[in-house]
């Protein structure tokens, strides 16, 4: 299949071209036809899959060959709500990038930042806005924004809407939407409070299901560390510089636990930089963009604020801490493996995590590796005594160390069914992943 079989318009045929494009993503292949019909659509799917081109084309579509009639200021046409403002900005890039031989604007509002430069952009009119429910309606209060024009209305990451506590926010929105419209509902999970708040916003949608399997187990290389809590800052070091990556993406899950991750990587060495939620929205963009342009090697980052971030070519995602909600290890390690790379995930466990270890092997139907042999194996000679790390050292000492803690050792399932040491194991994350056509 490719993207002029979807019956996509020549403009923005010509945009996918040049983005390097060859093929839809799964997602867009079924839901492109779909938009285009001007049907609902459910779409259970998560960030990584392709699925802003999904419905950022056909609205670009729509509003193009709708455009004709317009006289005065360009009112808005299409809303887009997302939770977090690094996931806004990013989708607002992208429909600049589909749109940008199609006339049509587009702007971005999110909190955290002087509204000046947004509500400027608004006054001068756009078709299309990308905005975080707390903006938004304070911007709506205000007066700057009406969304009596609005036609498509797309509601981005709902379990994470629900998760942050927007869930009022959405509902306000929704009711200042006009009855007749396109609406789109995008969830990686879909919980029964999430399919109550898509019942409220769809009528008798289409649903298309982009299964989490697909984008992870089969795309991503995963490997499990048994490691003590304490040994994890020495294990992240010792495996950086190991390994060698150009780009890794390290999950915290408090901001606390970020920043004490950050420092131990500074101190030993390691360009890290930290992106939460505590920090202001300026700090998180320059963070990012350090990151993107690999001034910084590494970012540590909690899981709301990582929602937005996608980096072409990241090589490895390193789970420091596992997440006590199976599906966001799935959000997470979508991170590598973006639309069409492959990359790679190492996750850390310690004994207290081992029981959400065991929902998340449920959850992706498969037993993640585990690294045998490694330097800080618990209870071994380096757990005991984490001190500095020299990777040729521990080289050398891991070929003889062996475990002494059966805690870890032989309880999970996933020692048994593949495992190995960390010499040879991680050669995949050495790996840079395929590279992408973007
Ligand atoms: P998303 O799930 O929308 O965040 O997209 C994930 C990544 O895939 C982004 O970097 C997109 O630019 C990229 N992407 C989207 N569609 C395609 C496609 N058809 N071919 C290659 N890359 C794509």
């Amino acid at each position: 299949m490719t993207f002029d079989k979807l019956e996509i318009i020549e403009p923005i045929l010509k945009a996918i071209e040049a983005k390097g494009y060859t093929h839809p993503t799964p997602i867009q292949e079924k839901s492109i036809p779909i938009l285009l019909r001007k049907r609902d659509l459910l779409g259970c799917a998560q960030t990584g899959t392709g699925k802003t081109a999904a419905f950022a084309i056909p609205i670009l579509q729509h509003i193009y060959n709708d455009s004709t009639a317009e006289r005065g200021r360009r009112r808005i046409k299409a809303l887009v709500v997302t939770p977090t403002r690094e996931l806004a900005i990013q989708i607002k890039d992208n429909f600049s990038e589909y749109g940008k031989y199609t006339g049509i604007k587009n702007t971005v509002i999110f909190g955290g930042v002087k509204q000046g430069a947004q509500t400027k952009a608004l006054n001068v009119g756009v078709d299309i806005l990308i905005a975080t429910p707390g903006r938004l309606l304070d911007l709506i209060g205000q007066g700057y924004i009406s969304l009596r024009d609005v036609k498509y209305f797309v509601l981005d990451e709902a379990d994470q809407m629900l998760d942050m506590g927007f869930i009022h926010d959405i509902r306000k929105i929704i009711d200042m939407l006009p009855k007749r419209r396109q609406s789109l509902f995008f969830s990686a999970t879909m919980p029964p409070k999430i399919v109550s708040l898509a019942g409220k916003i769809l009528g008798n949608p289409d649903r298309v299901t982009i299964r989490p399997e697909q984008t992870t187990a089969e795309k991503v290389g995963q490997s499990l560390y048994y490691v003590s809590k304490k040994a994890k800052p020495k294990l992240l070091v010792f495996l950086l510089k190991t390994e060698e990556v150009e780009s890794t993406l390290v999950f915290s899950r408090t901001k606390h636990g970020a920043d004490k991750v950050v420092k131990g990587l500074n101190k030993a060495g390691i360009q890290a930089e930290a992106i939460h939620g505590n920090k202001s929205q300026n700090a998180r963009q320059l963070a990012l963009s350090n990151f993107k342009n690999g001034t910084t090697k590494v970012l540590v980052a909690t899981d709301i604020a990582a929602r937005g971030i996608d980096v072409s070519e990241l090589a490895l995602v390193v789970n420091y801490d596992l997440p006590n909600i199976p599906e966001t290890y799935i959000h997470r390690i979508g991170r590598t493996g973006r639309a069409s790379a492959s990359g790679n995930a190492i996750s850390f466990c310690d004994v207290e995590e081992k029981p959400y270890l065991k929902d998340i092997q449920k959850l992706i139907k498969q037993d993640i590796e585990v690294v045998t042999e490694h330097p800080f194996l618990p209870g071994g000679v380096e757990d005991n005594a984490v001190s500095e790390v020299k990777p040729d050292r521990h080289r050398q000492q891991s070929r003889s160390s062996k475990s002494s803690n059966s805690r870890y050792s032989n309880s999970s399932k996933s020692s048994n069914s593949g495992s190995k040491d960390w010499r040879r194991g991680n050669s995949t994350s050495r790996k840079r992943p395929q590279k992408k056509s973007e």
